[in-house]
């Protein structure tokens, strides 16, 4: 029997992307599937979207295994190329290079391409990460162009920092400064990610990036996916393994973490910290089981975690668990966890049996 699996739902996916797609009258896209889709399988993702603009991802090698799974869109290299080998490999898989810091350049100028490569310069704009200075950019074009190894114009890209906080100025000071910088350029631009995309909708420019949203999962906390009318893509399940009878003042679990107040019933679940859940959770992290939440108790250990079920329960063992996804809005799990919904979707372990539908 299978235990910890997450069910990604292909039509949802198909669903996300037109819905941000419509939101934004059908301006280009760039799907992004770094991460192995941020957990929800790379290749299935991309082949659930023939008509995505472009993929992006952050590594050449997750470039490489699209193109020998025989997906064909471009793809854009978010970091670019790391030496001269790996920008001939960028050239001859056709994938689109991100410019962001000096010896990229350099080895653009001096390393021979079988095919010239579509070229996006990336500005810092005031995550102050990755890109040249708007200063630099006007120097940097002119190189890029020199070397004639390019197809079409010089792109523009810039990230944001704050997009998802709605009353935060920093947005528009990026979206001021990126146009300051590249709008006497003929180029595409691309400035937006989710959150630029689903709360600054002027931000979307020629190009977005979009990410969390196409996974039908809010970037911001304070939202869920159905707020923007999206569709969450995985639902992570396991099941009940034991239900015990527990005592009043009994600790369950690692360390003796947590006391039961009362008589009560623990449920066992085969899920741990192996399979990607945080190991140390808030009292009251929930799960959903036969039509209900009840709280994590005690420490998640490798293999399973204990819930608190309580006295008068009908739950069986075998039952299915859900940890998020249809019924409970990981964005609200992500919460109660201390982090995001990107770190538990793409921390998930390969021991998490994946199963997609509709199945092919
Ligand atoms: C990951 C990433 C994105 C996508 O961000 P989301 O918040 O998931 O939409 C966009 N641009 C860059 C440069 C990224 O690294």
């Amino acid at each position: 029997m299978i235990t910890a699996e997450a069910l990604i739902d292909l039509n949802a996916i198909k669903l996300n992307y037109q819905q941000l797609s419509q939101q934004n009258n059908h301006q280009p896209l760039i799907a992004v599937i770094k991460g192995d889709a941020y957990g929800h399988g790379a290749i299935k993702i991309a082949k659930a979207l023939p008509n995505a603009n472009k993929f992006a991802v952050a590594r050449l090698e997750e470039a490489l295994q699209l193109r020998h799974a025989g997906i064909n869109q471009p793809i854009l290299l978010l970091e670019g190329c790391f030496n001269g080998q790996d920008l001939q490999l960028a050239s001859q898989f056709q994938l689109d290079i991100t410019i962001h810091h000096h010896q990229q350049l350099i080895d653009l100028e001096n390393y021979p391409l079988v095919n010239p490569v579509t070229v996006w310069v990336k500005v810092d704009t005031g995550m102050h990460r990755l890109g040249f200075s708007p200063y630099e950019i006007s120097d940097v074009v002119a190189r890029i162009r020199r070397t004639n190894k390019i197809k079409g114009e010089v792109g523009f890209i810039s990230h944001f920092s704050n997009a998802d906080e709605p009353d935060n100025p920093k947005t528009e000071q990026q979206i001021a400064s990126f146009t300051r910088a590249t709008q006497t350029y003929a180029g595409n631009k691309s400035i937006a990610n989710s959150a630029g995309l689903l709360f600054w909708p002027h931000a979307h420019m020629d190009i977005a990036r979009t990410g969390i949203a196409l996974y039908g999962i809010s970037p911001s906390a304070e939202h869920t996916g159905t707020d923007h009318n999206l569709t969450p893509v995985m639902t992570l399940t396991s099941r009940l393994i034991a239900i015990r009878k527990h005592a009043a003042n009994e600790p369950v679990g690692y360390g003796e973490a947590w006391r039961s107040p009362t008589d009560t019933h623990i449920g066992v679940i085969a899920f741990g910290y192996g399979d990607g859940y945080p190991r140390l959770v808030p009292t009251n992290t929930p799960v959903y089981i036969n039509g209900r939440t009840v709280p994590i108790v005690g420490r998640v250990s490798m293999d399973m975690m204990t819930v608190d079920l309580g006295s008068a329960h009908q739950d069986k063992v075998g039952d299915t668990v859900e940890l998020w996804g249809q019924h409970l809005p990981i964005e609200h799990v992500a919460k109660n966890l201390g982090t995001i919904p990107y770190e538990l979707t793409i921390k998930l372990t390969s021991r998490v049996h994946q199963r997609f539908i509709p199945e092919e």
